[in-house]
């Protein structure tokens, strides 16, 4: 039997909305990027401030609510059907010290901001390939960046982070205060040990890249695959790329050669000046001049604010379900496995499948030590398809068939939590880590958050049957 919520007690509260199914606003309050992701809490809290996230989770505590967390709604896995969501979106101070190179952000930015404050100095923070996600989910999850193989993980760049515990009280979390919870947030930190009002991080001083990304037809993926998978093993730190087997749709706001077509989709982002980066992809395009022409091709020198074209992610939101892996190595019968699963010749309901080479500063521990997650992969595999009315039973199917088929080819016992996506349902919230980091995220989890406060459902104080296996692997 769910918990009365008293919404008009609540709201003396708070400063921000305090809204119940129902309510004007409630609907947008809890819209997120996911679309098929519809929550239905009891009751959602739009935070305004880190005494809003306090007073919020300490009424939470006091009427035994779960809570969850939204920032953008990138990285919902499954619906919240009780308890309080908190909302952060109006948490959105953004403060970039220049000198220090730092920058302090609230827990509702995304990394457009950050990124065209930093831009202003000459710096860069660590963002992803989509400029719309959120800074402090991105960063909890680790943070794979578009420069990931040049700086590591967003979360090794990680200074101090502002969090509301299950107690109510605000915590500042750095190496000092508190340091196994600040190794726990720093990649681990969906798992919900609190809710996180601001984060602080150092920045790169990056201005321009060589970079952007390169789409060839359907009848060149086998041999721009495998020309990935050999051209990969030369290069250097200062270059990060992926490859991606898209199905797009036909939709206007998409260039003409890309509209309605399979295509592949070659991303690349190097340090190192414009003669140099043509030096370095020149042994990658060479081998497909002969093969087929590319359809589009925006490799160039951009300033480090036009990142977003690297990827070109969507903007809009969509209703997806996605599930990833991380490999040990990619040899020819692995990019074989995948033509024959993901392929242009399979007619299967996936938008993205998607390999981004990992190495380079990823495989180095954190000058402070942290919790990100599949450290010592050679590459993240990631399915994703749209959940559509009528493909909700096949999508994640063939997801999981994606998975199945790169198998054995993965690293056992760890994942990116980012993109290990909805497997979390069946892996459970700690399938990223094994061996000892596993345990002592669970002994953290009990004490920080012994009633099991943040993530109920989707983020068990107990690993499932799954997780314990890869734990004592
Ligand atoms: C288009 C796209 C591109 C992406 N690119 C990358 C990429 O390049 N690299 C990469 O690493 N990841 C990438 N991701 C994955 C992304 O980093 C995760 O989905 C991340 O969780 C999104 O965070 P968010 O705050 O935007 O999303 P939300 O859905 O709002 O939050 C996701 C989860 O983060 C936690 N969370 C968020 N805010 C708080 C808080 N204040 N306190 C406590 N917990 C909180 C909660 O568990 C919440 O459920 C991408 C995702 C998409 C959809």
């Amino acid at each position: 039997m769910p918990t009365f919520v008293d919404a008009v007690a609540l709201a003396g509260r708070v400063r921000g909305p305090v809204l119940r199914p129902g309510d004007d606003g409630f609907t947008a309050e809890i819209a997120g990027f996911n679309s098929a992701i519809v929550h239905q809490p009891q009751v959602v809290v739009g935070a305004t401030d880190a005494g809003d996230v306090a007073a919020a989770v300490g009424w939470a505590g006091e009427h035994g609510l779960p809570v969850a967390v939204q920032s953008t709604g990138h990285g919902q896995l499954s619906a919240v059907h009780d308890g309080m969501l908190i909302t952060t979106r109006r948490l959105d101070e953004v403060w970039v010290d220049p000198v220090a190179r730092r920058a302090r952000v609230g827990a509702g930015v995304r990394w457009r901001r950050v990124i065209d404050a930093a831009a202003e100095h000459g710096l860069a923070p660590l963002n992803g390939s989509s400029s719309q996600v959120g800074v402090v989910g991105y960063t909890l999850g680790g943070g794979l960046p578009v420069l990931a193989r040049s700086y590591g993980f967003a979360a090794d760049h990680v200074r101090a982070v502002e969090l509301v515990t299950a107690d109510g009280l605000v915590r500042r979390i750095d190496a000092e205060h508190e340091p196994d919870l600040f190794w726990a947030l720093r990649g681990a930190g969906r798992i919900g040990f609190g809710v996180v009002t601001a984060i602080e991080f150092d920045l790169v001083p990056v201005r321009h890249l060589y970079g952007g990304g390169i789409f060839y037809p359907a009848s060149a993926t086998a041999e721009v695959l495998h020309a990935f998978r050999t051209w990969v093993s030369t290069l250097s730190e200062q270059t990060t790329t992926s490859i991606a087997l898209l199905r797009l749709p036909d939709l206007p706001h998409l260039p003409e050669p890309l509209r309605g077509r399979f295509v592949v989709h070659l991303r690349m982002a190097h340090l190192g000046g414009v003669e140099d980066g043509e030096r370095v992809l020149a042994p990658m395009l060479a081998p497909m001049r002969a093969a087929a022409p590319a359809l589009i091709d925006t490799v160039a020198e951009m300033p480090y604010a036009d990142v977003d074209a690297i990827h070109s992610d969507p903007t809009d939101p969509m209703p997806e379900h996605h599930a990833g892996i991380v490999l040990r190595y990619l040899p020819a019968e692995a990019v074989d496995a995948l033509i024959a699963v993901a392929g242009p010749q399979v007619d299967v309901p996936l938008a993205m499948v998607e390999l981004r080479l990992l190495g380079g500063a990823l495989a180095r521990p954190a000058g402070v030590p942290n919790a990100a997650s599949g450290r010592g992969g050679a590459f993240s595999l990631l399915a994703l398809g749209p959940l559509l009315p009528g493909l909700e039973q096949v999508v994640p199917a063939v997801v999981s068939s994606v998975l199945d088929a790169l198998e054995p080819f993965a690293a056992p016992g760890t994942a990116l939590a980012n993109f290990q996506g909805s497997l979390e349902a069946s892996a459970g919230p700690y399938g990223s880590w094994s061996g000892a980091d596993a345990g002592r995220l669970h002994q953290l989890k009990d004490r920080y958050d012994p009633a099991g406060m943040f993530g109920p459902g989707r983020f068990p104080t107990r690993p499932l049957s799954g997780a314990v296996a890869a734990g004592s692997a």
